[in-house]
């Protein structure tokens, strides 16, 4: 598919849940989100007919999100019915890692090629405060536990944030010198609840340069990824800059990404969103929706001139 633009539409990013076992500040209000009723979030088997849909008209990756994607009851049936699908190329999923000692070998076993962990600190007292609550220890065991396994790839996703974690930006830089790991260094956006914090407390991506001279940019495995890779030199992993703000990468933005409750949204910052619910049993009008989101996808999405979300990030998925 192409979109009005001429870019190629590969990737989707599904939301499975808008629930989460954490409750990280500059993602969810402190109280948590307001839980939906079960009706109103899409059912497992409604997920698949989406994904189907979705491969038949060229999408070759995907990737599971959440909320905490792996508190999603039925999560394991959904991977490996997804994974199943034929033409699927890479199959990801993006999570907290809290939950992979407990589910990362059967997310393997069903197809998983690629687990992105977010972690934004690696101090104990530090990652409690900003997930409000959570054991940093149960994340790195997820990573370890991922590594093990011997997934495609393993990366940790870094939002950068002033103050809190521009102090341990080489300790991040430093992990992909011994591990086969990509460190991602995202910069902070803001969204509805949490944009007065992630205003005030935005660094650029470019700060991980100043910070770590010696890295080398490399080329470009996929050009439509987000991120920019940099490397240490003799380093088994790479270290990325994902940088929304400060370097829109609007351009070559190739995904469309599917909530939870089951709408459509072509652009991650655009208040247009497109109702799937009432075609799930339909897979041509289903097809047809998925199509329109395509064409109306925005050149680019215009946060700095102050346009936000009506959705939490937490909504959406990343
Ligand atoms: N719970 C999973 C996790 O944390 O990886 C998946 C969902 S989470 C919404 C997906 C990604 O969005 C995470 O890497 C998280 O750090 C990132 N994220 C959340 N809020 C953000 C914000 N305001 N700016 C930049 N990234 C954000
Ligand atoms: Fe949960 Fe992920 Fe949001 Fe943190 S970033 S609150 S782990 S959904």
């Amino acid at each position: 598919m192409k979109d009005s633009f001429g870019r190629e539409i590969k990737y989707a990013r599904i939301s499975i849940t808008d629930l989460c076992n954490l409750r990280c500040k500059y993602c969810m209000p402190e109280e948590g989100i307001t839980k939906k009723d079960c009706s109103e979030i899409l059912k497992i088997e409604d997920f698949i007919k989406i994904a189907k849909a979705l491969v038949d008209l060229g999408i070759d990756k995907i990737r599971i999100t959440g909320g905490e994607p792996l508190v999603r009851k039925g999560v394991i049936t959904l991977v490996r019915q997804i994974g199943a699908i034929e033409g699927l190329k890479t199959f990801a999923i993006t999570t907290n890692g809290i939950l992979l000692p407990k589910y990362a070998e059967e997310l393997y076993k069903a197809g998983i090629t690629s687990v992105n962990i977010s972690l934004d600190t690696l101090v104990p007292e530090k990652y409690k405060d900003i997930t409000r609550g959570g054991n940093l220890s149960d994340a790195l065991a997820g990573i370890e536990k991922s590594l093990e396994l011997g997934f495609d790839k393993v990366k940790i996703n870094v939002v950068l944030i002033q103050d809190f974690n521009d102090d341990e930006i080489e300790d991040f830089v430093r992990l992909t010198e011994q591990k086969p790991i990509d460190v991602r260094f995202i910069e902070l956006m803001p969204f509805k609840g949490q944009h007065e914090l992630a205003l005030g407390k935005y660094l650029p991506g470019d700060v991980v340069l100043e910070k770590v001279p010696e890295l080398r940019r490399i080329d470009d495995e996929d050009p439509s990824s987000p991120a920019r890779y940099y490397k240490l030199e003799g380093a088994l992993g790479r270290v990325g800059l994902i940088n929304p703000l400060s370097h829109k990468f609007c351009d070559r933005c190739n995904r469309l990404r599917i909530t939870a409750d089951g709408f459509i949204l072509s652009c991650l910052h655009s208040r247009k969103e497109i109702d799937l619910r009432g075609s799930l049993d339909e897979p041509e009008k289903l097809k047809q929706l998925i199509i329109k989101a395509v064409n109306e996808k925005p050149l680019s999405h215009k946060i700095e001139n102050g346009e936000l979300m009506d959705r939490d990030m937490v909504n959406i998925g990343g």
